[in-house]
């Protein structure tokens, strides 16, 4: 079960870098609306990863 988080966590990281990669409309400062929810998702599942990972 932690290592799916584990592997989803990772995807999202990997979806948010190739996304800033690749996007004209994201900035270090200013995201388009794709890349903010892609770093939603990723934060989410940090949180979630790291609370897990705090409590075992
Ligand atoms: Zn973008």
């Amino acid at each position: 079960m932690a290592e799916d988080l584990h592997a989803r966590y990772m995807k999202a990281d990997a979806a948010r870098r190739a996304h800033s990669r690749t996007c004209t409309g994201c900035s270090p400062d200013a995201r388009c609306e794709v890349g903010r929810r892609l770093e939603e998702s990723f934060e989410r599942l940090q949180d979630a990863y790291l609370t897990r990972l705090r409590k075992s």
